[in-house]
């Protein structure tokens, strides 16, 4: 393969330069365009328009990516905790100066509003600056065995070669969630974005490049057969660990694979967050927090309010106040100024939106605002409210991920727990009471990963991030998330 460098210094780039914006494979520190000289074109969601394309990797490709990563493991492995840090705090610090850059960037392929951009962005510069911190808090154990025979050690080694597999919805937090961690633990990685998405995960290549990161330790692959090319990298004895953000339908096949060669796995999958509102809740706090829950990234978010239920005495209330600010978001191209709702990603995504909540509706379910996607070019659905949603519809069945609030009625605490928990998912959950009694109580014993009791974010680089059930396996952010890529190393001595 050819490798050519770029130059990486964002002022030879712009968003609105396609062509300057890298977009080969990323492999050793070179850039490369694939052999099958095939490419992916990559779309804004705002306008059906081809932005540019990407490298469509084949298999090989994607295999020689894991050879660079073997190649560059032992010399990461052995660098100072200190070096990694301050490569990863320069990260940090290289995002944070371009913030609204890779804003521009995520909302033209993902179709967000610039203000949902600019929070990921951030949010993803924060992972760099965590892990910048974590990378020299690396700390063992000793302690004296219960028959006092013998010392036992432990201590965190990497856990090997990494491939990293991300979703479009969040194309920078995603990744860095992932390589933050990989990298303070003296991982090397190959990272496989989205095909929706797969500029920003380019334009994070280039700026880990340009922070210092060695080739080799960070690998871009794109390619239009992630089924081919992600199964031949988890049958590969080099690669000792996948992490994968995506839906729980596709994390169940790789989970099937890497079980071939017992690859550990940390698997964040998909959600069907329960939102619990009680009587005695502060109601305008509720509807704030419900506008978070749900309209953050448009709805496109696995965190996403995906049920509502509401206790019969604040049920009238709650609905018109959230339709009042559900009718009153602007929708538009996700990057002019004034945007609050921008597309969906696909047509496939809208289209799935049409028919859940025609399925709703059929059964149903009474629409207070919106309900149909606007006749425009764009992936666009209106922001809507459903009520009177009966139990059986798919709404409260599936991931919406879309802009839909679908309301219940409930009458008892015990049957607000039953219904959120009548799901195979179990990521998050949200409770508003002002009985903080009660908000403890009903937070134990809901079936999910996370809470939100009065609040209606969760998502911190310094909490663990994940779920039960089948939302998935493993934490990531916090030292938790440093930890799923570390290996415990057990030495028995005696002195
Ligand atoms: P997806 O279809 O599962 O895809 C996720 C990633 O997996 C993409 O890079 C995709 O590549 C790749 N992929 C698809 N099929 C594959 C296969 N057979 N083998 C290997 N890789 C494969 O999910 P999505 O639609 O991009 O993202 C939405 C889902 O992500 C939702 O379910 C959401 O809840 C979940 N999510 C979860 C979290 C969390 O932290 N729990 C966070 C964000 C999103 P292609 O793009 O080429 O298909």
């Amino acid at each position: 393969m050819n490798g050519r460098s770029i130059d990486s210094s964002p002022a030879r780039w712009s968003t609105h330069d396609f062509d300057s914006l890298p977009s080969e494979l990323f492999i050793g520190g070179a850039w490369m365009p694939s052999a099958s000289g095939k490419r992916i074109d990559v779309i804004n969601p705002s306008t059906e328009k081809t932005i540019t394309s990407v490298a469509d990797a084949t298999v090989e490709e994607g295999i020689a990516a894991v050879t660079a990563a073997a190649n560059a493991a032992r010399a990461w492995a052995a660098t100072s905790p200190r070096q990694r840090s301050e490569i990863l705090r320069k990260a940090f610090e290289l995002m944070k100066a371009r913030l609204d850059w890779f804003a521009e960037l995520i909302s033209l392929e993902n179709g967000k509003a610039l203000s949902d951009a600019r929070g990921e962005a951030a949010y993803a510069a924060e992972f760099f600056r965590w892990y910048a911190e974590e990378a020299v808090r690396i700390v063992g154990d000793v302690a004296l065995a219960p028959s006092g025979a013998n010392r036992m050690l432990v201590q965190y080694q990497p856990v090997g070669i990494s491939v990293l597999v991300t979703p479009w919805n969040f194309p920078a937090a995603m990744a860095t969630r992932k390589i933050g961690p990989a990298l303070a633990a003296g991982c090397t990685c190959v990272l496989k974005p989205a095909t929706e998405t797969p500029l920003t995960a380019y334009a994070m290549a280039a700026l880990l490049q340009e922070a210092g990161v060695p080739p080799g330790v960070v690998n871009v692959v794109t390619t239009s057969t992630a089924g081919k090319v992600v199964g031949a990298m988890l049958h590969d004895p080099r690669v000792r660990k996948l992490s994968f953000t995506g839906s729980t339908e596709v994390g169940r096949v790789l989970l099937r694979q890497a079980a071939d060669q017992v690859i550990n796995c940390s698997m964040e999958l998909g959600g069907n967050a329960p939102f619990i509102v009680f009587d005695d809740a502060d109601i305008d706090a509720a509807v704030e927090g419900a506008m978070v829950a749900k309209m953050r990234n448009g709805g496109e978010a696995c965190t996403a309010a995906n049920r509502f239920y509401v206790q019969r005495g604040a049920a009238e209330h709650f609905s018109a106040a959230l339709t009042a600010k559900m009718s009153a978001l602007r929708v538009g191209n996700g990057c002019a100024a004034e945007t609050q709702l921008g597309p969906l990603v696909n047509s496939e995504s809208r289209d799935k939106v049409v028919e859940l909540v025609a399925d709703a509706i059929a059964k149903g379910g009474r629409v207070l605002t919106g309900g149909k996607a606007p006749v425009r070019d764009g992936y666009f659905y209106l922001p809507s409210v459903i009520v009177d949603v009966a139990d059986d519809s798919r709404l409260l069945d599936e991931e919406i991920f879309g802009p839909i609030a679908a309301i219940v009625v409930f009458d008892s605490e015990q049957e607000a727990i039953d219904k959120a928990n009548r799901t195979e998912y179990g990521l998050v959950a949200y409770v508003y009471t002002k009985d903080l009694a009660r908000g403890l109580r009903v937070s134990e014993v809901l079936e999910s990963g996370m809470i939100g009791l009065n609040r209606g974010l969760v998502s911190d680089p310094a909490a663990p991030f994940g779920g039960v059930k089948q939302s998935g396996l493993g934490r990531e952010g916090g030292h938790h998330g440093l930890l799923e890529f570390m290996e415990a190393k057990y030495i028995a001595t005696s002195w």
